[in-house]
């Protein structure tokens, strides 16, 4: 028996109703072919030859993303052009220290590991979402 993975269609959604599915628990699903641990964009793009390929654009966005599988899941730090930015989530621009990781990729691409696993992967993502999503403007 396989795994069916879960569309997630709160993927274009607001920050706000992203928040709320954190919230409820609802699994935020990989919504599209994206390598959180590549030291740029990442993004996978098709090519003109039809073999997908890293996005080439500079990365100007750190944030989260989280897989579900391989089960209990796991949560990355992850770096997005301005045209990806909506793959990653509680997305933030660029600080020294997301620079001084994306050089430390470059240099060191096999140690590369995810945040956290499980719950505790799941937990970060909803408190960074929550801290980076801005409060919902009034009436
Ligand atoms: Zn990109």
């Amino acid at each position: 028996m396989t795994a069916t993975p879960v569309y997630d269609a709160t993927r274009r959604a607001s920050p706000a109703t992203r928040r709320l599915h954190v919230e409820r628990g609802t699994v935020l699903v990989d919504p599209g072919p994206f390598q959180a641990s590549h030291a740029g964009c990442g993004a996978i793009v098709p090519s003109g030859d039809g073999h997908p390929l890293y996005c080439r654009h500079i990365p100007t966005w750190a944030g989260l993303r989280w897989y579900p599988y391989p089960a209990p899941g796991s949560v990355w730090l992850a770096f997005t052009c301005d045209t990806h930015v909506d793959q990653v989530e509680a997305a933030r621009p660029l600080l020294d220290r997301d620079r001084a990781e994306l050089q430390r990729r470059r240099d060191h691409p096999r140690q590369v590991q995810p945040l956290a696993t499980g719950a505790a992967g799941r937990r970060l993502v909803e408190r960074a979402v929550r801290y980076y999503t801005p409060p919902a403007a009034g009436p």
